[in-house]
């Protein structure tokens, strides 16, 4: 039976890693990575000398292509994202697809669970979390403001991965559409020197980033608990 891993990779700090993890990592042919220099920091730590090859959001159909030959030739391959869980926000649905289509029963697809921001995020921010609507990352422009209003309408806690240059601008839709009684949780550079879990209305966030422009920065997660 062929295999095929997805594995989970830290989010900010790299003893964040199971140890089956780096088992496999050292274990398999190839480790297919979004950026393999980002990897290749990880690879290092763990003194983990498995070849790399990039595999990523812009990757053609060829590339997809070489990797289902690489499989059907016998290799066991891994695939890494440059933080977190796979999938998740990230590339490798699409290459999942393709490997489950061409290969059906006669390929295991071994998830390997290990860290992913929104779970991280929501089980320090202390609001209902039992279920919850996880959103990825908002769209720019087509459909943004009717989503802000399901947010705020939602009975699930709503979580959803934001950008340092669009925080303010989220911020400022949020309290347009939650008021100044909701809270909103901000969880910051999670398990990184400058982690931080805030929580606030959302004129309270704007005035906390106006005085704290150094906080800007770095990669969030936005949560609004159920109404
Ligand atoms: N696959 C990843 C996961 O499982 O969490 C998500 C990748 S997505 C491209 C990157 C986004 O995840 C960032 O913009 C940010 O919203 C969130 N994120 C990743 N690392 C984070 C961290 N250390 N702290 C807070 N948010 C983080």
């Amino acid at each position: 039976m062929k295999q095929f891993y997805v594995i989970a990779t830290p989010i900010g700090n790299l003893e964040d890693i199971t140890l089956r993890a780096i088992r496999i990592l050292k274990e398999v042919d190839l480790v297919l990575c979004e950026d393999t220099r980002v990897t290749k920091k990880l690879l290092d730590k763990y003194e983990i000398k498995t070849p790399t090859m990039s595999y990523h959001s812009q990757s053609k159909l060829a590339k997809i292509d070489k990797i289902l030959d690489l499989i059907d030739e016998g290799k066991i391959l891994a695939l890494v994202s440059d933080a977190g869980t796979p999938c998740i926000s990230d590339p490798g649905s699409l290459l999942v697809s393709k490997i489950k289509e061409k290969f059906l029963e006669d390929i295991q697809i071994i998830p390997i669970p290990g860290p992913s921001a929104v779970i991280s995020a929501l089980s320090g921010a202390g609001v209902p979390a039992s279920d919850f609507l996880f959103l990825g990352f908002l769209p720019h422009k087509k459909g943004r403001e009717t989503l802000f209003k399901e947010i705020s309408e939602s009975k699930r806690t709503v979580a959803f991965y934001e950008s340092p240059h669009r925080i303010l601008k989220t911020l400022e839709s949020l309290k347009q559409h939650l008021g100044n009684e909701r809270k909103i949780i901000l969880a910051r550079e999670l398990t990184k020197i400058y982690e931080q879990i805030i929580s606030g209305t959302g004129e309270e966030l704007l005035k906390y980033f106006e005085q704290n422009l150094d906080k800007i920065k770095g990669e969030f997660v936005v949560i609004v608990p159920e109404k």
